[in-house]
């Protein structure tokens, strides 16, 4: 998780820098708007934390900057005191949540990762799995973030596969989830839908074992 945070506040950044960093988080601590500007133009954040009270761009400007250019990451707001107005405007111009200075650290981790999981649900979720990421709300496929073709049959039975990683999973589950485009599957389709993905994944270092009796397997080859 990848988190742009913008405070000129030395002692306030260090402190949240430094908790949001054992708490795994990677953070990029920036120290004015116009940095923020320029880091919100060259990466890509899961969240945003912006003081509204900054050097060179002020916090608003940047917020509203970022929303015109369509970047959508979760920003959570930081006002100086209890001030409504500035709480308004700021989420008015597109912020997700916001906090009042001061505040607790564990407060601000609990926000953002509300605000992140709320974000990755509108995003829809995604199964990685080597060089794999499968979206099953666009239903795409992407290997080494290039898109790979697949039909919509092997794309379900890869996707029964992937949710399942390091199980085995049977015919009869393949067969449920391809009911939704064939009446009636064999089991000699299943085994031709398996082939290909077989075909298309083994160059990958992505091996479909078969268990025999029980059903297929996932799983890396060895390197
Ligand atoms: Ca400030």
């Amino acid at each position: 998780m990848k988190i742009l945070l913008v405070e000129d506040d030395a002692a306030l950044g260090h402190a949240m820098s430094t908790s949001l960093n054992r708490n795994g988080y990677t953070v990029n601590w920036v120290h004015d708007g116009h940095e923020a500007d320029i880091a919100l133009h060259d990466h890509i954040y899961d969240a945003v934390i912006l003081d509204l009270g900054l050097p060179k761009i002020d916090g608003f400007e940047v917020l509203k900057r970022m929303r015109a250019r369509k970047v959508m990451a979760p920003v959570i707001i930081l006002t100086a005191r209890d001030d409504l107005d500035d709480r308004i405007k700021g989420l008015d111009l597109g912020a997700d949540d916001y906090l009042t200075k001061p505040f607790k650290l564990p407060e601000l981790e609990a926000r953002l990762r509300a605000q992140i999981r709320r974000n990755n649900a509108l995003l829809g979720s995604t199964i990685e799995y080597g060089p794999l990421v499968l979206n099953m709300t666009d239903k795409m496929l992407t290997v080494n973030g290039e898109q790979m073709m697949l039909s919509p049959r092997e794309f379900s039975v890869l996707e029964m596969l992937l949710s399942r990683v390091g199980r085995v999973v049977s015919k009869d589950a393949i067969v449920e989830a391809l009911c939704r485009w064939d009446e009636g599957v064999g089991n000699n389709a299943i085994e031709v839908y398996i082939h290909r993905l077989r075909k298309k994944l083994e160059p990958l270092g992505i091996n479909v074992l078969t268990i025999r009796g029980l059903g297929y397997l996932l799983q890396k080859a060895q390197s």
